[in-house]
């Protein structure tokens, strides 16, 4: 690349990756008026008879195999915006994820530098506060609204104005006046600048003092850590001092985080230990916002970047380590368009820029487990809390044959109160939103389904209506059964709108705060939850999946696990990884603070072997077992999966086209194809969904025949037959 770089003045001939799933790249011809285009840059190209495409260059070479080339229409960037690491990454990532480079680079550059001009970005200001909140209590005594402003940027700043709309709509205006009485401070990108770095003081832990001599020792090389802690053990703790250490060295870190929600914590937690310059990137900035995170961060002008999955494509000047924060979250897979999983880019982009890279979690993947008992990676244990509190206790609470009051037991019902009693707080916990889980008839058995889907319709009581919930179509309620006319048509199990309710009705002097995506639907609404629970008292959280992950509720002493039995039916082989996963964090969260925790998990099944060996023994022997059992099923970690998914409004023709897929790879004897199989959920939003499940000893091999799968022409596919690859699936529906 350097040689090709080198000869720029000589060669004619542009080598323009494009979003187009055909090719690598296209070659092009350079006018003379025109100066060579960087590596890396951006130009814009004639494509088919009347089409303009903005194309990046990835390739100056001397000769085309084509005679006759389309000339350049123009160049976009003087100086290259992807830099040659960060092309290389993108290379791998499109050959591994089977797409052409072109279509890799466009998922991975942000909207605004996809757009055919080539303007400035937009300078817009990031208020973020300098003063103590006594301070502005006192000067803002007489103006509500912009304390309102104040409080609220002190919580989640640094925020463009725009995102504070929800208060108030002169929330641009509002900062101004705060900047003028010195409350708070602006700045031109997404970063705050800090350098003010708090010590807190402590020593580390023997665990973490371990570990991070562990990571040290790789600084500057290639190597996977896998930091694997219990919640509360102080993970962010040794990313501090990590980072830290990289500042000193002049070099960037990147932190990865599974969801936007979870962006400002570790921002502040970070941002408040570190003399340098942070940046947050995520899916809900402006287009600008992020391009403007990206040109910094090309150029050093910022340290430290947290992000959510599409930042592992950032390019960076001198980056210097990689965290990967929870990473057995499965958002880190992207679930459309290409479904590449940013954690495995992560430790692929740490090998192509020779950095340590560093995957965090209480509960580590089987992937990443598996890689740590081979010794591939680096396993660093943290096994015991930092202020010494006892892991939280557990009780498992059969339901089967007991009266449940809104889907809780007198048992749990009364666990909850003693809680409160106590002056402490409680979650519930449950995956499903809306009041029931199903409507059925007691006389027939009929239950009621969408139109468009495979699956059961659920009761919102405050809307009364029925509702799907994978395509939102909403349905009236029926009077009588449509299929025998009995009226005898009852709600059965409960949902969060249904729990929410009950505690009500029991605890009626306590505020019971739901979080799901019927009730939580913008950020002033989170926030309004929060506050109830960041008062102090007493109080029930209810919420679904939203609530698992990383959020710090430091005043739960107990949670309520509900509804967790489907897992035990699922034809996922990963559903007990998950519900592990899940049951350890979402217990994690009781008992941080001085209190000691207790978790409740109501189950049909109390006396299933997977409570045993998951809660008698600890996560990682649990794992072990389950590793054990899938290396003897020959299934992934142990073997190499693919999915080929494929919908379409006619099953039959589906079926018929998979079949010709299916039989071409069935050549190949290292590979085993099973399928064509209906998906899980057969059917959504009007499409039957099948697929062919691959699974092989060889990953090359492997990738090799699906390869030849995408490239060969031969099968009939007239029907515009919607279907991709998935390499590595994490679910299989
Ligand atoms: P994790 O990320 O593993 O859940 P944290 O890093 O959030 O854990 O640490 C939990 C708490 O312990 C935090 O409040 C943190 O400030 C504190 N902490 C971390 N390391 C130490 C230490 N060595 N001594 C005392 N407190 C610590
Ligand atoms: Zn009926
Ligand atoms: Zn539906």
């Amino acid at each position: 690349m350097i040689q090709a770089m080198q000869e720029t003045t000589h060669s004619q001939v542009v080598q323009v990756a494009l979003k187009v799933p055909f090719a690598a790249h296209l070659d092009y011809s350079l006018n003379h008026d025109l100066t060579a285009p960087p590596i890396g840059g951006r130009v814009l190209v004639p494509l088919g008879k009347n089409k303009q495409l903005v194309g990046v260059v990835v390739g100056l070479v001397a000769e085309s195999e084509f005679k006759t080339l389309k000339p350049i229409i123009a160049v976009l960037d003087t100086e290259p915006l992807l830099n040659a690491t960060t092309l290389q990454l993108l290379r791998l990532a499109a050959k591994y994820y089977q797409v052409s480079f072109g279509e890799m680079i466009f998922t991975a550059l942000p909207a605004w530098f996809r757009k055919t001009n080539n303007r400035p970005i937009p300078i817009h200001y990031w208020w973020q506060v300098v003063a103590d909140l006594e301070v502005a209590q006192t000067a803002l005594k007489v103006a509500p609204k912009q304390l309102e402003v104040f409080e609220y940027l002190m919580l989640h700043g640094p925020l463009q104005s725009k995102a504070m709309s929800h208060i108030s709509s002169t929330a641009a205006q509002i900062c101004r006046q705060l900047q003028d009485k010195a409350l708070i401070t602006s700045t031109e990108v997404c970063f705050v600048e800090t350098d003010q770095a708090f010590d807190p003081g402590f020593k580390l832990t023997a665990d973490q003092d371990r570990a991070l001599k562990q990571i040290q020792k790789s600084k500057d090389q290639f190597e996977v850590h896998l930091l694997d802690g219990i919640t509360g053990s102080g993970k962010t703790e040794i990313y501090i001092r990590l980072i830290n250490e990289l500042l000193e060295k002049q070099q960037q870190a990147l932190v990865l985080v599974p969801e936007i929600g979870l962006t400002p914590q570790l921002f502040q937690e970070i941002s408040q230990r570190i003399n340098g310059q942070m940046a947050i990137l995520h899916s809900g900035l402006s287009d600008g916002a992020r391009a403007r995170v990206w040109h910094h961060a090309a150029r050093g002008l910022v340290d430290v970047v947290v992000s959510t999955r599409s930042g592992i494509f950032t390019p960076f000047k001198n980056l210097g380590s990689i965290l990967v924060d929870e990473e057995h979250d499965l958002s880190y897979k992207q679930q459309e368009g290409i479904r590449y999983s940013a954690r495995d880019l992560a430790v692929l982009r740490a090998k192509i820029e020779q950095v340590p890279v560093i995957l965090g979690s209480a509960t580590p993947s089987f992937e990443t487990l598996n890689h740590a008992n081979n010794g591939r990676y680096q396993w660093l244990k943290l096994r015991s809390r930092t202020n010494h509190n006892p892991m939280p206790s557990l009780r498992l609470q059969n339901t089967q044959s007991k009266q449940l009051v809104k889907g809780l037991t007198q048992q749990t019902l009364s666990t909850i109160e003693s809680h409160l009693a106590d002056g402490h707080q409680v979650l519930v916990f449950l995956n499903r939103r809306g009041w029931s889980q199903k409507l059925i008839c007691h006389e027939c058995g009929w239950v009621a389904e969408c139109d468009d889907c495979d699956a059961y319709l659920t009761y919102h009581k405050h809307l009364d209506l029925l509702k799907c919930h994978h395509c939102e179509r909403r349905y009236s309620l029926p009077e009588f059964c449509p299929s025998c006319g009995s009226q005898a048509v009852e709600t059965m199990g409960a949902g969060t709108e249904k729990i929410a309710a009950g505690l009500m009705e029991q605890f009626a002097e306590t505020a019971v705060v739901r979080f799901d995506r019927d009730s939580v639907k913008t950020p002033a609404q989170w926030q309004k939850n929060l506050e109830t629970v960041r008062s102090g008292k007493p109080c029930v959280i209810v919420g679904t999946q939203m609530l698992s992950k990383g959020h710090d509720f430091p005043l739960l002493s107990l949670v309520v696990v509900v509804n967790v039995d489907n897992s035990f039916f699922s034809a996922d082989f990963r559903a007990t990884e998950y519900l592990a996963q899940l049951l350890v964090q979402v217990s994690g969260r009781a008992g941080r603070a001085k209190t000691k925790g207790e978790v409740i998990i109501q189950t049909q099944f109390p006396e299933h072997e997977f409570f045993q060996s998951l809660f008698q023994e600890n996560y990682e022997s649990f794992a072990q077992q389950q590793l054990t059992e899938r290396a003897e099923m020959r299934f992934p970690p142990y073997t190499y999966m693919a999915i080929v998914r494929g919908q379409f409004r006619d099953e039959r023709l589906l079926d018929q086209f998979l079949q010709q897929l299916a039989d071409g790879l069935e050549q190949n004897q290292d590979i085993s194809v099973l399928g064509p199989l209906p998906a899980p959920m057969q059917k959504r939003q009007k499409l039957f969904r099948m697929q062919l499940i691959l699974n092989s000893n060889d990953r090359k091999g492997l990738h090799q025949t699906l390869h030849l799968l995408k490239t060969q022409k031969t099968v009939e596919n007239k029907h515009h037959i919607q279907w991709f690859v998935d390499i590595d699936p994490v679910s299989l529906d």
